[in-house]
């Protein structure tokens, strides 16, 4: 008789065996259905096991088996089992998480027929230029490249009255897509209209660098200023992965997945280029999924958990913005998508490619130890010029709404020739709070350790933290008067102050509040592009990843915060914003400048930052990182717990310090910092404590938590309290 052991999404780090009835044929990595407890549940097969001398009567028969080939390519499913000991995270929630939605339900693998506008036969042998409207060239040539589902259209900043165009001449139409599998290799071609024949020398070096090394595991940072053509290095390389028949993943923050990033991709190959993004249907997910599992479509580009995505053929992972903290998950499984990345690269034995020009402390320590390799490019690409920076020191001066006098005599000399300019302001809403004049009340959260944001346009005051609201009140809840006034800037109030101060020229705000309806963000970064918007209001969402070309004038409001934070990384995340953001500035053949308003000019960050660049200062804080034993010279591991009335999450986490301590595991080099509150204690209702461990040596560590765990695990634990453990925590 066989035994099937089988991983549920539970709680649980352990797996458990089922028989299996006759003439079944279940697969490893293929999905079971189990009678659990009273249910039934859907599972994973982790191994098939002749069974030996056990007490098989007490078993559970399988009810059905699913799937008759496995879910997971060899290489994932090694990579999630190293992840699952690498993170401590139940076996059954990790294999769970990497499939599509609609797979953990128990829905069969395989594509549902979805509407796509495809090119006719027609549409196929005509030339999109021989088109005189410019809209339609670009939708037919954007749809010789592959189909598109009928909610991309916006995202790929198509406009349906243009398809029906399209269509009414016979060159596209709707159509159900097929389930028969297409390929797309024997065609493979690159578009050459879309190619910069003349990389420049940094460019070239990075291209034949990487190409001399694309057949096996190899780790590039590909180190670039904004606009040093850094993706034109990305395209260039995957031309020679895609010719070989091989397939790509291409890796973005959510806000990079922008129309012009899709758009460039499908462009330059005749190959099926996918798209994986929060926003899509879950059946639109899965058809990705299984298109890339076949090796139909060519690229997959995709927010952080396309990591998981299968490939038939991987040839190459690109990793854009490798700096940015959205690849780390920051609930339940707590993975890093670059830290998994560079495994599966591994496993795969294909190269990666870290691009930004803003590396992360991890990155550059790697480079150090000859790890990875960097190339790089400090000179803008094609006409690009470098922008001015500039320190603005607002000490003593006047302030109307946030903006000084000099900032605002700028922006009319920006604005006068037609030029646009973008103020960075990372905080939404009216104003960070409302204060009483009358007793000095201040409006606070219940649930948190934070002041409630005034939102003026809704008449509301909302928690950023929890998100609960409550409306305006009129009154001073303490003293009833009614002199309560706002406190600090806000995106909403800069957008009022500059339709009162320039009424002429056109406001445009981008944040969370203004682009919450699908498809908002594409319709306002466009408007951007064809200069239907003149002054740009926005926080972080704006500072990365697009191109404005008519910006020329970039500045940062109020960024000292940053400077005094009691978050070890906080100078990391400002030089990298700052990079960014002022990397926005001047991206054509406008020269950009860059202004920052601060009270502390000569604070030395700033200093290094402006005048030496981020490079130099990203080498000082390694220096200092080194010296003080934080990461990444250090590995952490943090076990964080909460509950609601502040009794026991603290205890529970002195029980677990306790556990470590007496451990005779242990060795001198571990270090254990609390229980102490975390750095934001109350969040939600809930009051958060965390305890640190903090190693030199990542196995010794790694070890030494594997074998305490099941302690911990057994250690009484209190209902109230929650708790979870995170390797390679980011905020702690
Ligand atoms: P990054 O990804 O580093 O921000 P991009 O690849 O987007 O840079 O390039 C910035 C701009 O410069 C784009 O408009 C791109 O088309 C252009 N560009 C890139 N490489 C070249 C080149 N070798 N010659 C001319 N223009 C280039
Ligand atoms: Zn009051
Ligand atoms: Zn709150």
């Amino acid at each position: 008789m066989l035994i099937v052991n089988v991983a549920l999404p539970v709680p649980i780090a352990r797996t458990f065996d089922y028989l299996l009835p006759d003439n079944t044929a279940p697969v490893v990595g293929g999905r079971v259905l189990v009678p659990f407890g009273h249910r039934q549940a859907i599972g994973i097969v982790i191994s098939i096991k002749e069974h030996k001398e056990l007490t098989i009567s007490k078993l559970k028969t399988i009810s059905k088996v699913i799937d008759n080939q496995s879910l997971f390519s060899n290489s994932l499913w090694r990579i999630l089992n190293w992840a699952i000991r690498y993170y401590h995270y139940p076996v059954g929630r990790v294999l769970f998480h990497a499939l599509p939605i609609l797979l953990r339900q128990g829905k069969p693998a395989e594509i549902t027929p979805l509407w796509q506008w495809v090119a006719t036969e027609q549409g196929h042998s005509t030339l999109p230029k021989s088109l005189k409207v410019p809209k339609q060239q670009q939708a037919l040539l954007i749809l010789l490249q592959g189909p598109v589902y009928c909610n991309q259209v916006k995202k790929l900043q198509l406009i349906n009255t243009t398809l029906e165009e399209l269509r009414n001449k016979g060159l596209c139409d709707l159509r159900l897509q097929k389930k028969k599998s297409y390929d797309w290799r024997p065609k493979f071609s690159v578009n050459n209209e879309w190619r910069h024949l003349y990389l420049n020398t940094e460019q070239s070096l990075a291209v034949n660098s990487i190409r001399s090394e694309d057949d096996r595991f190899f780790v590039w940072l590909l180190a670039g200023i904004t606009s040093s053509g850094k993706t034109e290095v990305y395209l260039t390389v995957l031309e020679h992965i895609l010719a070989k028949g091989k397939q790509a993943l291409v890796l973005v923050p959510e806000i990079n997945l922008t129309p012009q990033t899709i758009v460039r991709f499908r462009k330059r190959f005749n190959a099926p280029v996918e798209v994986l993004h929060s926003e899509l249907k879950s059946s639109e997910k899965l058809n990705v999924w299984l298109q890339a599992k076949s090796g139909e479509c060519a690229i997959v580009i995709g927010t952080r958990s396309a990591i998981f995505t299968p490939f038939a053929k991987l040839g190459m992972i690109i990793i854009d913005e490798e700096h940015d903290s959205s690849y780390k998950q920051h609930e339940g499984w707590r993975y890093h998508a670059r830290n998994l990345a560079i495994c599966r690269a591994k496993e795969e034995n294909i190269p990666i490619i870290l691009g930004t020009a803003t590396p992360s402390m991890e990155t550059l320590y790697n480079v150090q130890q000859k790890k990875y390799r960097q190339l790089t490019l400090s000179k803008r690409a094609g006409k690009a010029k470098p922008t001015e920076q500039q320190l603005l020191d607002i000490k003593g001066l006047p302030l109307i709404h946030g903006l000084s006098a000099p900032l605002l005599e700028k922006m009319r000399v920006h604005l006068q020739v037609d030029n646009q300019v973008m103020l960075f302001l990372n905080r939404r809403g009216f104003a960070p709070s409302l204060l009483c004049h009358g007793c000095g009340w201040s409006a606070e959260c219940k649930h948190c350790d934070h002041s409630y944001t005034l939102h003026q346009q809704q008449r509301q005051l909302l928690c950023h933290y929890c998100n609960s609201q409550r409306t305006l009140p009129h009154q001073c809840y303490q003293c009833g008067s009614t002199k309560l006034i706002p406190i600090g800037l806000g995106t909403e109030q800069l957008e009022t102050a500059l339709k009162n101060i320039f009424p002429k020229v056109p406001v445009t705000r981008i944040d969370r509040d203004t682009t919450k309806r699908k498809g908002t963000l594409e319709i306002y970064l466009a408007k951007i592009q064809h200069g239907g918007a003149r002054i740009l209001i926005g926080t972080q969402m704006l500072a990365k990843g697009h191109h404005f070309p008519d910006v020329t004038l970039v500045s940062l409001l109020d960024v000292d915060g940053a400077l005094f934070s009691s978050d070890f990384r906080a100078t990391e995340h400002f030089a990298q914003l700052y990079t960014q953001v002022a990397g926005r500035a001047g991206r054509a053949d406008k020269c950009g400048e860059v202004l920052l308003q601060t009270h502390h000019p000569d604070h030395p960050l700033l200093q290094t930052l402006l005048n030496n660049g981020y490079m130099d200062y990203a080498n000082q804080i390694l220096k200092e990182r080194s010296q003080a034993g934080l990461p990444p010279f250090k590995t952490h591991i943090l076990f964080r717990a909460d509950d609601h009335d502040n009794q026991q999450a603290g205890l529970f986490l002195d029980k677990i310090r306790q556990v470590l301590e007496s451990s005779p595991l242990r060795d001198n080099s571990l270090w254990l910092m609390g229980p102490i509150p975390a750095l934001v204690p109350k969040r939600g209702g809930r009051f958060r404590w965390q305890l640190l461990l903090s190693h030199p040596l990542r196995p010794q560590l790694q070890r030494f938590i594997t074998a305490n765990l099941p302690l911990i695990n057994n250690l009484y634990q209190n209902r109230k309290v929650k708790w979870s453990l995170d390797v390679d925590p980011l905020d702690c």
